[in-house]
């Protein structure tokens, strides 16, 4: 082991480069001029920084150092030697085997989820997990998407801030909207809280992601006519919530890497976390799906009280919109089908109270605008 040798010594003041011994002594790196002998630095090994340098090149700083001097040394055997000597020098770089093992990690996943995808079929085996993913991964998994999600549905170009009834004037709306939440909630019994709110979009639609996140659009309470056809829709929204189908469309999407993103920590901020989010808002649901969902519901607003087919009422109305990029709620085709299932679903019953009074009604109908 080489316990000396030759370098480069540049004392950051001026540009000056000088030729240098360079001793490797017990506790750190003595730097002398090579002619003079004079001693330049004296760097002990814990506070060696590792600086960028060409291949082949290695460059020392001086960690918390006030000038930027630095140290060059070519001289391979001497290198090695400062390597062992100091374990956080380092240089085959401990951040870059993380996250070379990250991306192991990521390949194995893939690997993994695609044989299992080949044997199952991917949609079949996020049938199989969806419903044994915990609920508190699930919750996790809500948080970390509905950040993306947000990002990505707030196109900025409403004005104001992206959720409605946080402005003045607004907050008879959001206690509206809690209150109706608030019944549904009781109904529905979930083993999750559900946090639903009004944002900005003109579209008149609504996305669910996993662990009971529901947006409404702007665009679906104007388009409301009662409450209970806002009500309706958030019954069927909540059936997304009850049956999984966020969860479900992510590990369609994502496979089983989004899962083993999750152990290895590459999880929020991740690129995992930007297909989830896009999975769930791009990707619109099978008609099994959304029937399940209707089926729902129907069951939910009886349960809660509210009228059964203010929802057909307000699909049909919805029925031939256009909604470019987020498609969730209108692209079907089968509106008509939807429908007479929800009307046949919803026998003879008599229309009973709606779910808000008028006022409620009126103010909910506000959220967006106050006034
Ligand atoms: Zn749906």
């Amino acid at each position: 082991m080489a316990a000396a040798g030759t370098g480069v010594f540049f004392d950051g003041a001026t540009s000056a480069r000088r030729a240098v011994l360079v001793e490797l002594t017990r506790d750190g790196v003595v730097v002398r001029d090579a002619e003079e002998r004079d001693m330049l630095a004296r760097w002990p090994y814990d506070e060696l920084d590792r600086l960028a340098a060409p291949e082949g090149v290695l460059r020392l700083g001086h960690a918390g150092a006030r000038l930027l001097a630095r140290l060059e040394v070519r001289d391979p055997a001497l290198a090695a030697a400062i390597d062992e000597a100091s374990v956080p020098v380092d240089r085959s770089g401990a951040g870059e085997r993380k996250s070379r093992l990250k991306v192991i990690g990521w390949s194995i996943a893939a690997v993994v989820s695609l044989l299992f995808g080949a044997v199952f079929g991917v949609p079949a085996l996020a049938d199989r997990i969806a419903p044994l993913v915990p609920l508190s991964a699930e919750r996790w998994l809500g948080e970390a998407v509905d950040t993306q999600a947000r990002r990505m549905l707030d196109n900025g170009t409403a004005g104001g801030t992206f959720e409605c009834g946080t402005g003045s004037g607004e907050a008879e709306g959001r206690a509206a909207l809690a209150v109706l939440i608030g019944k549904l909630e009781a109904a529905a019994a979930l083993s999750l809280p559900l946090d639903a709110k009004v944002v900005r979009r003109s579209e008149a639609n609504a996305v669910t992601l996993p662990g009971g996140h529901i947006y409404l659009f702007q665009g679906l309470v104007d388009k409301s006519e009662n409450p209970d056809e806002l009500a309706g829709v958030i019954a069927h929204e909540i059936g997304h919530v009850a049956h999984r189908d966020g969860t479900r469309a992510i590990l369609q999407s994502a496979g089983l890497s989004f899962l083993f993103g999750m152990l290895l920590g590459d999880f929020v901020g991740g690129s995992a976390v930007v297909i989830g989010a896009r999975a769930v808002l791009q990707s619109s649901y099978s008609r099994e799906v959304e029937s399940a969902a209707d089926r729902y519901a129907v069951e939910l607003m009886n349960r809660a009280g509210g009228d059964v087919r203010a929802l057909g009422a307000v699909l049909t109305r919805l029925g031939g919109a256009v909604h470019p990029g987020i498609a969730i709620l209108a692209d079907h085709p089968d509106t008509k089908a939807r429908v007479a299932v929800i009307e046949s679903l919803a026998g003879a019953s008599a229309p009973p109270q709606p779910l808000l009074d008028p006022a409620e009604w009126r103010a909910l109908k506000r959220i967006c605008t106050g006034r």
